[in-house]
């Protein structure tokens, strides 16, 4: 069982910003930031506040949310430039479709750390092939399933029992006693959790 603390992580606190990163405890009132009148550290510092630092901390927010590194930020950016559609919008369903946000998504996992270390373990299968790759963009119909190692799947039941309740996104289906959940659609816009302002993104990355 996960030790609550009540406290802000310590990313969070960092950043001064939720970042999101253990799951459904994010959204409950267990998560320290839920519970004061200010983010953790904006009381200590006095901040900049040009169009380019908001930006900047708005592009931050969403790299440290999905956890993904800089380049790998502008890999998707460009993909999502030359998708159809809203450019922004584009950016933020490709990380949602990373396959470790999905086992977090589908409750099989406390944090998006655990998602990704149980991915890169092996533990993690897609359509019934291992697939150790975090970053890997699950598609409609694709079936995500959990080793049947007992060890680990101990671990990803009592996940299960704590995300008991989490609202599981629309484009997703979970068959929590089998571990296991499927695609059923591409994510859309309004199926983001997070509080991201992806237009402060574009403007940007677009400069
Ligand atoms: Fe911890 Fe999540 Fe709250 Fe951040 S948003 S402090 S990761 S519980």
């Amino acid at each position: 069982m996960a030790r609550i603390t009540g406290k802000v992580c310590k990313l969070c606190r960092r950043e001064g910003m939720k970042l999101f990163l253990k799951g459904q405890r994010c959204f409950s009132e267990k998560c320290g930031i839920n519970r004061r009148d200010y983010p953790p550290g904006m009381h200590t510092r006095p901040r900049k506040t040009t169009d380019y630092y908001v930006q900047l901390r708005e592009k931050q927010k969403a790299k440290r949310i999905y956890g993904v590194l800089e380049r790998q930020f502008q890999r998707y950016f460009e993909t999502a430039r030359r998708q159809r559609g809203n450019t922004g919008e584009n950016l933020l369903v490709l990380m949602e479709r990373r396959l470790d946000n999905v086992v977090l998504s589908m409750g099989l996992s406390l944090s998006r750390f655990d998602a990704r270390q149980m991915i890169a373990h092996g533990h993690v299968f897609v359509n019934g092939n291992r697939m150790d790759i975090p970053s890997y963009l699950v598609k409609p119909g694709d079936e995500v399933s959990i080793t049947s190692r007992e060890k680990l799947r101990k671990k990803a039941q009592e996940a299960v029992e704590i995300n008991k309740g989490q609202a599981v996104p629309a484009w997703l289906e979970v068959f929590p006693t089998d571990l296991k959940g499927r695609i059923v659609t591409l994510p859309k816009r309004e199926d983001v959790p997070h509080p991201i302002n992806e237009q402060l993104i574009v403007e940007l990355c677009s400069r």
